[in-house]
């Protein structure tokens, strides 16, 4: 619902910014809606718990659902207890996110989060806690979709803020048996959809050849996803609007997509990314005609490393270009491209050429899908460096008549 609103206001946006070919593409999904969540330690103290369902988890019993915890110090951890050996627990992945300039420490936590519910139920246990994939230790759970396991999530899966996971460590270290009681009224919405918002400049010499700038306008509920994404939907708005206003229009079109449901796992392939698979699916054709695409979603900070294709060599035109106009605002040469984009992702797996904005995600994972996700948290200093390194890069690629694609392509 606050989804569908975001796209219609962005469509107007982008209308009143003057771009053109302004429109909204829908696509089905299974929805996710949170409810009410809680939880406690019952033994062998009572506390409160920061905690929160996962999104895609199932609701627990209305009665809610108590029962002893078992810590596990990572999945692959999780992986190696015996099939039965969980029967009638709550499973517990505790891996401590590290902090990294690049982002580095996220996804091998997040993957806990996705895969840790499934793993967990498939050994007999009755639900799953996850210590949040955080960089921080305020009290405030990471929320973060669960991937699905032959269509569904077995069983109710949480995130436990950072200092309740310490102090469940604490208590079991001393040699407690710790039981808990979670409790959440989630339910899923099968027959919901979401939508892409797509605004252009459209090319003067090369309209059909595109510049594709994604970024995502879904959020998690718990903030109003300041961060993650609207901060990503502005700076390529900001880029794109910067050389919409420049006197001479740009040789190849430039196209900016707002991707919807970045966030949440499928039930049924494609079970991420419906909103790049979408794009794809209607846009197949045209396809091969993209010229470059990157993705901003890694907040607002400033950006400091560029990685292109592979097949522009550092001595080339192109790349001296660039980052000559770069290396000024302290953006410098990556050695690979590490990371294309969740949503640009099937794109890019259909052979459109990606480049790699890298940005400070220092402080990102500190409040990313938490409650403290809010514009306060953007810094207009560093998100105006980043708008210009977007800027430059879109405007040279979409007048330039290098061929990215002359070279094998860095996966996403
Ligand atoms: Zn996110
Ligand atoms: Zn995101």
């Amino acid at each position: 619902m606050n989804e569908q609103l975001a796209a219609a206001w962005a469509a107007e946006k982008l209308k009143s910014l003057g771009f053109e070919n302004v429109h909204i593409e829908t696509f089905p999904l299974v929805a996710w809606v949170r409810g009410t969540d809680h939880g406690e330690i019952v033994s062998p103290n009572t506390q409160p718990l920061a905690i929160t369902a996962l999104g895609q988890s199932p609701p627990t019993p209305a009665e809610g659902l108590e029962a002893e915890v078992v810590v596990f110090p990572s999945l692959d951890e999780l992986k190696e207890a015996p099939p039965g050996s969980l029967t009638g627990k709550i499973a517990m992945v505790d891996r401590r996110q590290v902090r990294t300039q690049d982002g580095s420490g996220y996804p091998q936590v997040a993957v806990g989060r996705a895969l840790g519910a499934g793993e967990a139920a498939a050994r007999g246990a009755v639900g799953y806690l996850f210590r949040s994939a955080s960089t921080d230790n305020r009290r405030l759970p990471h929320t973060g979709t669960v991937r699905f396991t032959d269509g569904r999530v077995p069983v109710p899966a949480f995130a436990l803020s950072v200092p309740d996971a310490d102090q469940i460590d604490r208590l079991i270290a001393l040699g407690q048996k710790v039981r808990v009681r979670v409790f959440s009224t989630a339910a899923y919405v099968r027959d919901a959809h979401s939508q892409n918002v797509i605004a252009e400049i459209r090319g003067k010499v090369r309209p059909q050849q595109v510049v594709l700038l994604g970024a995502h306008l879904d959020s998690w509920d718990l903030g109003t996803g300041a961060i993650d994404d609207a901060a990503g939907t502005a700076i390529i708005t900001a880029a794109a609007k910067l050389i919409r206003d420049l006197p001479h229009g740009p040789q190849s079109t430039v196209r900016i997509v707002l991707f919807g449901s970045e966030e949440i796992a499928q039930p049924v392939a494609p079970v991420q990314a419906a909103g790049g698979h979408s794009y794809v699916n209607n846009h197949k054709a045209e396809l091969p005609l993209h010229v470059l695409a990157g993705e901003s979603d890694l907040g607002a900070d400033r950006i400091y490393a560029l990685a292109l294709p592979k097949s522009v060599a550092p001595e080339s035109e192109f790349a001296k270009t660039v980052y000559r106009l770069l290396t000024p605002i302290g953006v410098l040469p990556a050695s690979e491209l590490t990371e294309a984009g969740t949503d640009i992702g099937p794109s890019v797996d259909a052979g459109v050429p990606a480049f790699q904005l890298s940005q400070d995600a220092s402080r990102y994972f500190d409040m990313h899908h938490t409650a403290d996700d809010t514009l306060d948290k953007i810094d207009r200093q560093q998100m105006d460096q980043n708008v210009a390194a977007w800027a430059v890069v879109a405007w040279l690629a979409a007048n330039t008549s290098v061929d990215f694609r002359t070279a094998p392509q860095p996966t996403h």
